[in-house]
């Protein structure tokens, strides 16, 4: 009987087949406009098609599952100035990221302010978050906020990154301790 104190390992340690994860939960969301302003020239500018971007956002905890938004978003051309420009969904994440705003603020957090290396953090993402970051990605997060919090990195954190444990895929993809799967992007 597990009591308080006991150690549970991740239900997914262990998992070597990408079918045996619990599969995300889809959540739609719409920037999917007849019309949009032009960003170039100010001008009224119709849509041109629907396209769509599938953004890892954290996880629903209750349930241990991760969690996906499917955003349908209008690309556009201007008539006037030939312009061509995507519906704004940047409150939502970053152009050309695959993550929300949310996983990238997190995922800097534990590196900054609690000072996780890389591979930790990739693994408390998805251990605790249920979401998949590379820790290679979460790196090129840290280091795009600047050199201050670069700096709050030293190399101590580096050396417990590399301690026996944690293993890397030849692409440097993180694989957590008991966690043969490797992931794509
Ligand atoms: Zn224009």
């Amino acid at each position: 009987m597990a009591g308080p104190g006991n150690y549970l390992a991740d239900v997914t340690e262990g998992i070597t087949r990408v079918e045996d994860l619990p599969p995300p939960k889809i959540i739609r969301r719409s920037r999917n406009y007849k019309r949009r302003r032009c960003p170039c020239c100010g001008r009224s500018a119709y849509r041109l098609r629907s396209v769509r971007r599938t953004l890892h956002d954290l996880g629903d905890s209750l349930v241990a599952r991760p969690r996906d938004l499917v955003v349908t978003y209008s690309q556009h051309r201007c008539p006037d100035c030939n312009c061509y420009f995507n519906a704004d969904m940047e409150d939502l994440a970053l152009p050309k990221n695959h993550y929300t705003h949310r996983v990238v603020a997190t995922a800097v957090r534990l590196v900054v302010e609690d000072g996780l290396p890389y591979r930790s953090a990739s693994w408390h993402l998805w251990r605790d978050h249920r979401v998949f970051v590379p820790w290679a990605t979460i790196q090129n997060w840290v280091e795009a906020t600047g050199e201050k919090a670069a700096a709050n990195i030293t190399g101590e954190y580096l050396d417990q990154a590399l301690s026996p444990g944690y293993r890397f895929g030849e692409t440097g993809r993180f694989t957590p301790p008991g966690w043969s799967l490797c992931f794509a992007e």
